[in-house]
């Protein structure tokens, strides 16, 4: 509501030809709407809630801006949209300033909201620095916590590893193994893929189609759960046993345009290297990421001669100077490796800035009896 309202109040000053609204006179309006009888009931939200709308507007529009003249890479940024009740997601953050508090008794203290339930997933390593609480599209809340963590470094290993991430296995290592997703995941998406076709079949505006949705965001969730925890695990594991690990850097925005969009989502390797890139750190291990622009699966790795491009078809190729027959996907791996290395080689200097990590719904905690 906030947001919405700050954001007509710039869009019309935008369009009278006045001069961008600060955020003073946003917030003086804000304070002026608490006394009107429609927004009265802003005075019974916490304060800090309604800036944090504000706050929010700005920097949509300060990614806006920035896409705009150029400043910020990748995708292009839309302009802010008006936010809708029916958001099958919605999200409420609290930062320290609000004065939230996790009691002794592990439940959740919200301001003008009161004590909520809190099933955790783990333990806090630190004070949060805010807490983000979100009801997902199928009616679950979770509170997710933004926390300094401390570094815990791991005994010091020899082994590294190149990953490439693939479509016909979700992973592949440079030792040759190689990682399909698993049956149960499988599974699961077949079961969100029907009720996504009966959902489709559904008359618009009727009850069963209702219905329909229900079942599409239970079984959406489900899937997402499931391989969030494998992830998590394959993720640990691979930390766990490696020094050095070094993955194709994806370019995910790129590759979402083509036909591959859904093979891309769906194996979720942005998730995945998310994972490694912040336990790495955490742990102590080094993670790379090696740009998109070196042909991994063009150059033989074991004399390093460019082969020619390969159409994805071609799953096992021999090399013409040094008749090493390769498997596609193991040959990329073991380049990645190989690039890695040279990489972290020519690399100076470390990141010394403590690992900010959030942790997304489904590792915090769901809530219970949130308001
Ligand atoms: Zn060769």
């Amino acid at each position: 509501m906030v947001f919405n309202d700050a954001l007509a109040a710039r869009r019309e000053a935008h369009e009278t030809g006045l001069a961008y609204l600060t955020d003073a006179e946003l917030s003086a309006r804000l304070t002026l709407a608490k006394a009107t009888p429609e927004r009265a009931w802003l005075g019974e939200v916490s304060a800090v809630v309604l800036q944090q709308a504000l706050a929010d507007l700005n920097s949509a529009y300060r990614n806006f801006f920035a896409s705009v003249t150029g400043k910020r890479k990748g995708r292009k940024v839309a302009p802010p949209r008006f936010r809708s009740r029916k958001d099958r997601r919605q999200a409420i953050r609290f930062t320290a300033n609000s004065r939230f508090r996790v009691l002794d008794n592990g439940w959740l203290r919200l301001p003008k909201i009161g004590d909520v339930e809190v099933r955790w997933s783990r333990d806090l390593p630190s004070d949060p620095s805010s807490v983000t609480v979100i009801m997902d599209a199928a009616g679950r809340y979770f509170a997710s916590f933004v926390v300094e963590a401390g570094e815990d470094p791991l005994p010091v290993l020899a082994a590294d590893t190149g990953i490439d991430l693939g479509l016909n296995h979700f992973a592949v290592m440079s030792d040759g193994r190689k990682v399909v997703s698993p049956k149960f995941l499988r599974r699961a998406e077949r079961k969100l893929r029907k009720a996504q076709q009966s959902l489709n079949r559904k008359v618009k505006g009727s009850s069963n189609r209702t219905k329909a949705r229900v079942e599409v965001a239970r079984q959406h969730a489900k899937v997402a759960d499931s391989r969030r925890d494998w992830q998590h695990k394959l993720s640990t594991e691979i930390i766990r046993d490696n020094q050095a690990v070094y993955v194709e850097d994806l370019c995910v925005s790129g590759l979402g345009r083509t036909r591959l969009a859904k093979s891309v989502h769906d194996a979720g390797w942005s998730a995945f290297t998310a994972m490694l890139e912040y336990k790495a750190k955490l742990y102590g291990r080094e993670f790379r990421k090696i740009g998109r622009w070196e042909p991994t699966s063009q150059v033989c790795s074991a004399c390093g001669v460019k082969d020619g491009p390969k159409p994805l078809s071609v799953r096992e190729w021999t090399c013409k100077a040094c008749g090493t027959v390769h498997d596609r996907d193991v040959n990329a791996a073991k380049n990645i490796l190989a690039l890695g290395r040279r990489e972290s080689l020519n690399a100076c200097g470390g990141d010394v800035r403590p690992a900010s990590m959030a942790a997304g719904p489904g590792e915090a905690g769901s809530l219970r009896g949130a308001a």
